[in-house]
């Protein structure tokens, strides 16, 4: 910029130095001349050089860069510099993405890098065999007219992307139908930058195999002690009916023998409830439930459960639990019945068994907000035991019981809240747990508005 300033400096004075030797030498008219010439030259010289400075910039490549003169030398000279220094950045930038992906090509999961609008920007040639992608023609395509699942489709609209989901393809797409094998793939969505997503899939066939041997494992061997175990229990009760068959010193064992069994049977269907579950991978059934219906029923059982577990105090009385409930009769939702109420029951009758049998439970469904969104929520309150805190995380955990003893004197088997979480996640809701020791507890159950109903309201009759 200095030597721009001074080379226009020197040529102004060159200028007014000879128009003034012309006036004194010959006369002003010819130092006008001499002026008016010179600043012509000069003005056609800069048109000249924005010209080439013009027909440069359309088409910037810096070996046709123009060598310039006297101004123009300096603007052309930085203008290279500029370039360079462009055209490095620019080899070591395209250098480091050419090293991101080829260290994501030789990764084993499948990756594709998705735009905001969930176009294809590129992906590594795991996710082409996973997906059955191919980056040269699929390039810019939405992601959702290739991979064309169900539940990923609604997973890549729902903006949740905590967890990943899984989903059946076929491996090595190019084969004819009969050479292909079913694969099971794992999807997680990473968004990141301005709305674009990182999808990251993983071939989990081999996993969901061993999964699916400790669930037919766990079904096979239920199912077989289920037989002898009713026939032991049915004989314990026989013989105790018996007139004369137990002698009253033996009465007490065989009278431990039948709770234990039943016991035994109570773990046995409860593990076979958890693997059918399991083992499911269709979704639910999705019927319209009429929640009052449902609710009633649960309350019912409640109330039976309560009457069955309650002490006669010293006054000869039997003293309940009072049980309450609570519901908003235009609300219900889409789910399989049978399912859910055997969750909600489980919730409830937990309830029962951990209050003391004064103590009060209510039974609520109701619409709430939570984080802008319309959701419907099944709770129950207690005034019970209470859970501490560190036991919280871990009470859906298979056979995880806070107090053991207490669990089996009521009849509890430590799977109630496993098969509650699972029939939960079939529907796409949540558990959440609260609770304050010796105060009580809320079980709360978040169904998403994709499942709720609302009954419209009849304003005038
Ligand atoms: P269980 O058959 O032992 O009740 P669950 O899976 O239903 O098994 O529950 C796991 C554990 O969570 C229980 O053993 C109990 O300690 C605790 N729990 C569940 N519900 C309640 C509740 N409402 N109040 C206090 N503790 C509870």
């Amino acid at each position: 910029m200095q030597d721009i300033r001074w080379n226009a400096f020197w040529l102004l004075f060159a200028l007014t130095l000879i128009c003034l030797v012309s006036w004194v030498a010959v006369d002003l008219t010819t130092a006008l001349v001499v002026f008016s010439v010179a600043s012509s030259l000069y003005l056609a010289s800069h048109l000249y050089w924005l010209h080439q400075l013009s027909r440069w910039l359309k088409k910037p490549e810096i070996k046709t860069i123009p060598n310039g003169f006297g101004v123009w030398e300096d603007v052309f000279a930085e203008l290279y510099h500029e370039q360079r220094r462009h055209s490095r950045s620019k080899t070591q930038l395209s250098s480091a993405l050419g090293r991101f992906r080829h260290a994501a090509s030789a990764l084993p999961d499948g990756v594709v890098v998705l735009n905001s609008d969930n176009k294809i920007e590129w992906c590594n040639p795991p996710a082409e065999s996973q997906l059955g992608l191919n980056l040269n023609q699929d390039e810019a395509q939405p992601i959702q007219y290739l991979v064309r699942d169900v539940d990923f489709i609604a997973y890549l609209q729902s903006q949740d992307y905590v967890d990943p989901i899984k989903i059946r393809s076929w491996s090595n797409t190019e084969l004819s139908p009969e050479h292909k094998t079913e694969i099971i793939l794992e999807i997680q969505l990473v968004p990141f930058g301005t709305k674009q997503k990182l999808l990251i899939c993983r071939d989990v066939t081999s996993l969901e195999k061993i999964e699916a041997m400790r669930r037919d494992f766990i079904a096979n061997v239920s199912h077989e002690l289920r037989t002898p175990l009713t026939v032991v229990g049915g004989f314990l009760e026989t013989l105790t009916d018996m007139k004369g068959a137990v002698l009253p010193s033996t009465r007490p064992y065989f009278a431990m023998m039948q709770e234990q069994t039943g016991r035994m049977r109570g773990i046995i269907e409860d593990l076979l409830t958890l693997s059918q579950i399991e083992s499911n991978a269709q979704s639910p059934e999705n019927n319209q439930i009429d929640m009052g219906k449902l609710l009633g029923m649960v309350q019912n059982d409640a109330r039976a459960l309560s009457q069955t577990l309650s002490i006669t105090n010293e006054t000869g009385q039997q003293q309940q639990q009072n049980i309450t409930l609570s519901f908003d009769e235009n609300l219900n939702i889409i789910g399989a019945i049978d399912e859910l109420q055997s969750a909600f029951s489980n919730l409830v009758s937990n309830a029962v068994r951990y209050t003391p049998r004064h103590g009060n439970i209510f039974i609520n469904w109701y619409l709430e907000v939570k984080s802008g969104q319309q959701v419907a929520v099944f709770s129950v309150k207690d005034s019970g035991i209470g859970i501490e805190q560190h036991h919280i995380d871990r009470l859906t955990e298979r056979f995880y019981r806070v107090d053991r003893s207490r669990s089996r004197a009521t009849g509890g088997t430590g799977l109630g809240l496993s098969i509650v979480k699972h029939i939960l996640t079939r529907h796409q809701a949540k558990l959440e747990i609260k609770s304050i020791m010796n105060e009580g507890s809320t079980f709360s159950v978040i169904f998403s508005k994709e499942r709720i109903v609302q009954k419209q309201v009849q304003l005038f009759e």
